[in-house]
């Protein structure tokens, strides 16, 4: 079966990454917009390379959970794209191959020459481009609000040919994520939630409760 997979930052709850909107529209502590848009860059950049920081060295202390890896077993017996929100690296380290919509914490971009590299090191204000040599031109790889996301042309290839849609951990606040359910609806393609609770979007069937549970048990369903 042709299955497209979206997930967010619930499924990476568990393994001990907080989620973006369970504390109130706060990320660690930090209101979204100081951390999760340009204006918020240009306003104080070094606590942006900070945030972004502690995100990527809490990397090396955790773990792909069960539902991570039940996705990874899932396609080994269908065709699935994997397409996720998250910009941790526990898809990966479970062995998905995986679309990273929303950017990655494991690499960097300028933003003189828009080289893009990959790395596990700290940036600051004074980081030098690798690429252009620019000074102070390094900012997270990271897809922030009002900025167009990743890889939307193949994702809609996929969306447009898939015969399940499956979200798992999401809010469905963050477009234009939140809107694939509203254009498979229409086509007729069925569609599925995973989430710890029921979310306002509007799928056909949902499975409630803590993804490291529920996850495994419905891919252990469809093998
Ligand atoms: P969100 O925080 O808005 O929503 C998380 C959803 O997961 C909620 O609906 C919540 O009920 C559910 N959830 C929480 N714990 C769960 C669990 N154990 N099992 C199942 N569901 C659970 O997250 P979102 O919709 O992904 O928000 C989008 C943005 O958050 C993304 O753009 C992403 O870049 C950013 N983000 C990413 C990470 C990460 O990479 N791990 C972490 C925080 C935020």
């Amino acid at each position: 079966m042709k299955i497209v997979i979206l997930t967010g930052a619930g499924i990476s709850a568990e393994s001990g990454i907080s989620t973006f909107r369970d504390a109130n529209g706060l990320w660690n502590n930090h209101k979204i917009e100081d951390v999760a848009s340009i204006g918020g860059f240009r306003r104080n950049p070094t606590l942006v390379h900070q945030f972004y920081n502690e995100r990527r060295n809490q990397l090396t202390s955790v773990e792909p959970n069960a539902a991570h890896y039940a996705l990874a077993e899932l396609e080994k017996h269908h065709e699935v794209t994997l397409v996720t929100q998250n910009v941790d690296d526990l898809h990966e380290r479970a062995g998905s191959k995986t679309i990273h919509m929303h950017g990655e914490l494991t690499s960097h971009k300028c933003i003189a020459c828009h080289d893009v590299s990959i790395s596990m090191g700290d940036t600051s204000t004074e980081s030098v481009c690798q690429s252009c040599f620019n000074v102070g031109t390094i900012r997270p790889d990271i897809v922030w609000f009002g900025e167009i996301p990743y890889h939307m042309e193949t994702i809609c290839e996929k969306l447009h040919d898939c015969e399940l849609f499956v979200s798992i951990g999401t809010s469905g606040i963050v477009y234009p994520a939140a809107g694939f359910v509203d254009l498979l609806q229409n086509k007729g393609t069925d569609t599925l939630e995973i989430n710890f609770e029921k979310t306002f979007s509007n799928f056909k069937v949902g499975i409630y409760g803590a993804a490291t549970i529920t996850v495994p048990k419905w891919v252990k369903s469809l093998i």
